[in-house]
């Protein structure tokens, strides 16, 4: 999806702090700046060799670059000597257990996501995984196609536009777009200084699209994530989560913003997009 709008979008390059530059696309229209997907490298963990191969191979055809250990001593070496921009992790390894290298990666790199990518498929498993700290949990046999997904959506993740980063280390667990102030801890929003009235997947929804505004956010990206969280309080069936209710969602939320300068983009194909004001 980011080719697709690389071939469109005229890309510029802007200057940084540190005297490099970075090259952005321009968004013809509202002049929202995407970065480039710049390319990231991985660091496979595994010790099927014919799995790794295979990984390997399918990663550096999408421009990946990777770097691969069979063992959680392997990978910490070289964790210690390379720096990568995310880990898919095994987690049955000969010797240390794949949980180990998510704990030393959790205490010694700051941010870096962690794709677990195991044959333990049950629901205790996931939930020690998840709650050491992994960005995501596959069970294999897997979808390579999926994984793929997966991981890119992970990497996006962990490279939120600079200006949300920034305004969430400076006024803590609050995000300011125009007059749009989101409080991340108690999961609610205000426009103008008026408290919102969002419901538990509205917020969820908004969330996305603001720590990820002038991005495509997937119709996948939101019911994964509306998928990963408990149902809504009060409703005793839950409606399906599918793209049909996405709509609803999103024709709600518009509404709830249509006094500001904030507008959510239908991206044809793919998805929504935040613009900011
Ligand atoms: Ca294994």
């Amino acid at each position: 999806m980011w080719v697709t709008y690389q071939r469109h979008w005229p890309v510029i390059e802007l200057p940084t702090a540190a005297g490099a530059s970075i090259a952005v696309l321009q968004e013809p229209l509202a002049g929202c700046f995407v970065m480039l997907n710049p390319m990231a490298t991985i660091l496979i963990v595994e010790d099927d060799a014919l799995l790794l191969d295979a990984l390997t191979g399918q990663l550096q055809q999408l421009e990946f670059g990777v770097h691969t250990a069979s063992s959680v001593a392997e990978a910490t070496t070289l964790l210690q000597s390379q720096a990568v921009d995310g880990i898919i992790l095994d987690l049955g390894l000969p010797g240390a257990d794949g949980m180990e290298l998510l704990t030393w990666a959790r205490t010694h790199i700051a941010g870096l996501p962690v794709l677990i990518l195991t044959a333990r498929d049950g629901v205790e498993d996931r939930v020690l995984g998840l709650n050491a700290g992994a960005d995501d949990y596959i069970t294999k046999p897997f979808n390579m196609q999926e994984l793929q997904a997966r991981l890119q959506a992970m990497l996006r993740r962990a490279r939120q536009p600079a200006f949300t980063q920034a305004s969430s280390a400076a006024g803590g667990a609050s995000t300011t777009i125009g007059p749009l102030v989101l409080d991340h801890a108690s999961h609610s929003a205000a426009l103008n200084g008026d408290l919102l009235d969002l419901t538990q997947r509205e917020w969820e929804l908004l969330e996305l699209l603001v720590n990820r505004c002038g991005e495509v956010v997937t119709r996948d990206d939101v019911l994964a994530a509306w998928r990963a969280s408990p149902p809504e309080p009060g409703q005793t069936a839950a409606p399906p989560l599918n793209s049909n209710a996405l709509e609803v969602y999103v024709h709600r939320l518009r509404k709830k913003l249509d006094t500001s300068p904030l507008a959510i983009r239908n991206i044809r194909g793919l998805g929504y997009m935040l613009n900011r004001p």
